[in-house]
């Protein structure tokens, strides 16, 4: 067979076009354990973090700077809760980052979320007198926006497979205070979407150094086996062990009451729950790392499909 070198040359650009196609010659960014633990670092800095006060409304401000420094478009949806007919009702706000992938397509849409306010009292102390204080909320706010802030720098917008939307809820911590209720902030998006996610993804208390992260009862069990089988593929099976330990009351709970598909990534097992221990150094950089890595390896290599 002859082939005529003009059509040869041709296939060879076409090749060599297809080859370029697949990935841009970009440096791939990997999730790094000490950028993310200095989003714990800083949200501790600001203070203590419940709904309606100073620092929550800045952490907010500090969410919005740290999004918009990676070219995040950010959307803040603002509103007021009043916990019963007396209350004054308090401002809220969620904080939401859109990542559109590079390649203009339908591509489905994928919400991580995590809450950003902290306990206004730290009623899980073992010291009677310290159950008036403030929760400070290093892992129990803190490690979950600090992985989705570290995701934010490094998720590859030509490898994405999703449109991902990086979701930070106001006023999930504050149930049964008065007459709060829990995901107050993750309650209001869930109602008010306009767009249907395929599915949702809630990060939550997974800073602890004992790292041990469970299947929860609530969760979507396809979705959930799918990230543990990613974990697990990465190394890390002593931290996602794939069996159903808690049923939690968290931010996935207002979604899955919309119909959707949600899971929790969360280790409620942690000592210093609702303390006033819950402080930087009880939270390790190289547990935020595994649950970013995972979440990296899931939205860039191994997308799932609740359809
Ligand atoms: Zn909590």
């Amino acid at each position: 067979m002859r082939v005529s070198w003009n059509v040869m040359r041709w296939l060879l650009v076409l090749l060599a076009a297809a080859t370029m196609g697949c990935h841009s010659a970009t440096t791939r960014q990997t999730f790094d354990a000490e950028a993310a633990y200095a989003h714990v670092v800083a949200q501790c800095d600001i203070g203590f973090r419940y709904s309606g006060s100073d620092a929550g409304w800045a952490t907010g401000d500090y969410i919005r700077a740290e999004l918009e420094k990676q070219g995040v478009a950010v959307t803040m949806q603002v509103f007021e809760y009043a916990p019963n007919a007396q209350a004054t009702p308090v401002r809220l706000r969620n904080v939401i980052g859109k990542i559109a992938p590079a390649e203009v397509r339908a591509a489905p849409l994928v919400i991580l979320g995590a809450h950003y306010d902290t306990r206004r009292y730290a009623d899980g102390d073992p010291d009677p007198q310290a159950r008036a204080t403030p929760v400070l909320g290093a892992n129990d706010g803190g490690s979950g926006v600090a992985v989705l802030l570290e995701l934010a720098r490094v998720l590859d917008r030509d490898r994405l497979q999703n449109e991902v939307w990086l979701a930070f809820f106001d006023a999930e911590d504050q149930g049964r205070i008065g007459d709060w209720s829990w995901a107050v902030g993750a309650s209001y998006m869930a109602r008010h979407l306009e767009v249907r996610p395929d599915y949702v993804i809630i990060v939550d208390m997974v800073g602890d150094q004992q790292q041990e992260i469970c299947w929860e009862h609530n969760s979507d069990a396809a979705l959930q086996a799918h990230l543990w089988q990613i974990a697990a593929d990465l190394g890390y099976e002593s931290s996602f062990v794939p069996r159903v330990k808690h049923s939690i009351m968290d931010d996935h709970i207002p979604f899955i009451q919309q119909g959707l598909v949600a899971v929790d990534i969360i280790d409620l097992d942690y000592p210093y729950w609702h303390t006033t221990q819950d402080t930087p150094d009880k939270v390790a950089p190289e547990s935020l790392r595994r649950v970013g890595h995972v979440l990296q390896t899931l939205l860039e290599e191994r997308p799932f499909s609740a359809r």
